[in-house]
Order: structure tokens, then C-alpha cells, then sequence
């Protein structure tokens, strides 16, 4: 008697991406990508053809668009009406604002992001910091974009260069690294776990080294795993640099609010210049047509290209109709396009545009090719945090995390890359084609 074949070949959760542009280190190349959505992790190709005989549950024809990792944003501060450093009486609420923030942000593509707390009081981060921890462990597509850590930027920032960080709430750490214990709550500056793997929920600090207490605590700040980044700041080139031996790795959105470049006294973009040899920063730049001229823009992308990330900045009120939005201390911002400003001034407040509209700009203002455009929203920023085998590159074992891009260049000249589905886990979650 013949073996009763099933007509239902057993489901192997493998899904095969064809005929698309992949992004792979300075290049587009035509390559098949087989990821799996049981793993949520990308196959190494031959292998699961060849070795493991794997039938693909579907096999998706790209017709030659884009294939690339999904974008990571280093300093989101909200966005679609919820703010991370609004604590409500009911943190239920906080939790509901945040799975709905994740759902809506992963269709803009970004599908990873650091939840970023502008200075506060140290009660905000007692509350908040415990909800923006690491959230990828489930692996769960369906819950959207993933925190890979909070970013706080504050409150130890030089008076003088607080931008709209409120002037209140900016301190010193006279006591040194226990102060910023103190700020932000022991629990969420631990050492990391004995494997190397980070134990905090913090992944970012942006302070000032000339601040009391700072420069002093970068070291510690380093050994528990977390990014230390220079920003608001009047540091010079000669500070900058110490603290770079000291350990920071990052400049939080260049030539916005900090010491200008002088030809005599470069400041903190002097680093960028530094000789071979040395380590050089990571650097964020926000792209958003407001914040830099787009010349800038340029200049600091050709000074040290492997260190350039576009960061958005973006508030609140981005992916919400133009209007006045009030907020939290009292203040009201008015946005208009992707420009946020204080109600009745020209302050800027950070920015409402989204990552993909600050990655078209930035395709258009310099000559960086597509692939180098791509890199500074995906295996930059992935690097710059440690987990450049996870997350922004598409090489096997990394997670499954991906956008199909359609990359459109009009006749005029003009360049403009738009998100046509995203990927999270291995699992198609948004389609803007459908
Ligand atoms: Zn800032």
C-alpha cells in the first residue's frame, strides 16, 4: 500500500523574498532573502535549500524594489499624539499610548527605536524608565515597532545650550556617578548580565562633560553597557576629544546646541576630523529641512561618513494634523509641516518629520549613493549600539526586521524613497500597496 500522502504540505513558516534590490554593505545587489517567521530571523539561503530541503510557504516577487533592513531611530520622543515624558495618573494608560504609538510607528518604517526622555524631574524617570526598556523579548510582529532602550538626554546639560530643555530641571552631579543614580532610579543603571548582554533599560545618555560630575562618570557609564553621547553642550574640541577617551561614543544631533565650528576652536565637530587611527564618534544629524541647511548636512556626512545617523527628534505631534498643540509644562507649539515651533517664537521644538522623509532629504542634498543613505538609518545606528548581528543588516541569524522600498527618481532630478511594506519578525505587518 502507498504511504497516504497529505494533501497539506506541513507549514514551515519560511517565506522567500525574489527579484528584489537588496542592500547589502555599499551595495545594491539582485539576491533571493529567505527569512522565517517562526525564528523571526533571517536564513543563510543555501543552507535551508540545500541542506534542509525547505519548501517555502510563499514566495514573494519583489520586482526589483528595494530590499532593506528596517530603520532604527535613536531619538524619538513621541509621536501620533503620546510622548514618552507625559506620566498619567493611570500608567495602564502609558502602556495602552505606547502599543498604539509601536503599531502606528512601525508603518512609517521604522521598525526599531530608542523611547527618548528630553530633561524631566527625577520622578519621570522613575515612572517611565520601567515601560521603555528593551521590548523585542516576545518577538511578537504583531506588537509593532520594538524599543531597543530608552535614550535620556538630560537632565545634565550645560544651561546654556538647553535648546527647549526646561532650565528648572537641569542639573550637576555633584556626587558624581550616584547622582545620576539618584536622577534616574538605580534600577535602571545596572552593569550588564554576565554574558555582556545590557541589564538596563537605559541604552542612551546624552549629557554635557563640562557639567560637574560628568566627565568623571563617563567610564562607569560606559562599563554598564550604555552609550554615553555628547550633547547640549559648550564643550570645546579639547573637552570633546577627552571624553572621548573617556568613553562617549556618540554626538547627539551635531551643530544643534552646542559651540559652532570656529576655525580657530573647531568644538565638538573638530572630532570628526581627527587623524587615522583614532576612534571617531558616531554623530546623529536631523535631516528634517529646519533644524540644518542642507550644505551642513552635507559637510557632516563627508567628514566621517561610517559615523553619520539621521536621527528624527520628532514630538509628539508627528503623523497629527498641522495645528496648536498644548504641552506639558504649560507652553504651546505649533506645527506647520514638519517644523514644530514654541507658540509666538521661532524656537524650534524639535522636529515633526518622520524617518523616511529626513532619508529622502538626505538622498537629495548629498551624492551618497542609495545603499549609503540606507546605511545611516540601519546598520549605522545598529553598530553605534552593539547589535549590528541583530538588527540593521540583512545577513543571516540577524532579526528579520525589513522594508520593501520603492525608489523613485522624477525627471527634475528629484529623489524620494517611500515605504511600501514592512516587515517585523519575519511577518508582513503593514502594506501601504494593498
Ligand atoms: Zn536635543
Amino acid at each position: 500500500m502507498p504511504m497516504a500522502v497529505s494533501p497539506e504540505r506541513p507549514r514551515t513558516g519560511v517565506t522567500r523574498l525574489t527579484g528584489g534590490r537588496l542592500v547589502k554593505g555599499d551595495k545594491l545587489v539582485e539576491e533571493d532573502l529567505w527569512i522565517s517567521s517562526v525564528t523571526g530571523k533571517i536564513l543563510l539561503s543555501q543552507e535551508a535549500f540545500y541542506e534542509y530541503y525547505v519548501i517555502p510557504d510563499q514566495v514573494i516577487d519583489l520586482k526589483g524594489k528595494i530590499l532593506s533592513p528596517g530603520f532604527i531611530d535613536v531619538q524619538f520622543n513621541g509621536g501620533f499624539g503620546f510622548d514618552f515624558s507625559t506620566i498619567p495618573d493611570d500608567m495602564t494608560e502609558y502602556r495602552k499610548g505606547m502599543r498604539l504609538l509601536n503599531k502606528q510607528l512601525v508603518s512609517t518604517g521604522v521598525t526599531s527605536y530608542l523611547p527618548t526622555i528630553p530633561s524631566q524631574k527625577p520622578e519621570v524617570y522613575h515612572h517611565a524608565l520601567q515601560y521603555l526598556g528593551p521590548s523585542g523579548h516576545a518577538r511578537n510582529p504583531h506588537e509593532g515597532s520594538e524599543s531597543l532602550g530608552a535614550h535620556c538626554e538630560g537632565p545634565f546639560l550645560s544651561p546654556t545650550k538647553n535648546g527647549i530643555h526646561n532650565l528648572e530641571v537641569l542639573q550637576e552631579a555633584t556626587h558624581g556617578f550616584s547622582d545620576l543614580e539618584a536622577c534616574y532610579g538605580p534600577e535602571n543603571l545596572l552593569p550588564p548580565n554576565a554574558d555582556g548582554t545590557r541589564n538596563s533599560p537605559i541604552t542612551m545618555i546624552t549629557a554635557a562633560p563640562e557639567v560637574t560630575g560628568i566627565f568623571e562618570s563617563i567610564p562607569t557609564i560606559a562599563k554598564r553597557g550604555i552609550c554615553f553621547a555628547l550633547g547640549h553642550t559648550e564643550a570645546t574640541y579639547e573637552e570633546a576629544t577627552a571624553a572621548l577617551d573617556a568613553g562617549a561614543t556618540m554626538i547627539t544631533h551635531l551643530f544643534n546646541a552646542m559651540r559652532p565650528l570656529h576655525h580657530r576652536n573647531p568644538g565638538i565637530f573638530g572630532v570628526l576630523g581627527e587623524a587615522e587611527g583614532k576612534e571617531r564618534p558616531y554623530y546623529g544629524v536631523i535631516a528634517d529641512g529646519i533644524h540644518l541647511h542642507p550644505t551642513t548636512v552635507k559637510i557632516a556626512f563627508n567628514a566621517h561618513p561610517e559615523g553619520f545617523i539621521l536621527v528624527t527628534d520628532a514630538m509628539k505631534t508627528v503623523g497629527l494634523p498641522d495645528g496648536i498643540y498644548d504641552w506639558t509644562n504649560g507652553d504651546r507649539w505649533v506645527k506647520k509641516g514638519s517644523r514644530l515651533t514654541r507658540e509666538g517664537t521661532d524656537k524650534i521644538a524639535g522636529s515633526c518629520a518622520t524617518l523616511i522623509e529626513c532619508v529622502s532629504n538626505f538622498w537629495n542634498w548629498t551624492h551618497a549613493s542609495l545603499p549609503e543613505v540606507i546605511r545611516s538609518v540601519t546598520s549605522t545606528p545598529a553598530t553605534m549600539l552593539g547589535m549590528e548581528k541583530e538588527k540593521g543588516t540583512l545577513k543571516p541569524e540577524a532579526d528579520a526586521d525589513l522594508l520593501i522600498l520603492d525608489a523613485i527618481e522624477s525627471a527634475d532630478g528629484k529623489k524620494e524613497l517611500k515605504v511600501e511594506q514592512v516587515w517585523k519578525f519575519g511577518v508582513k505587518v503593514y502594506d501601504h500597496t494593498e
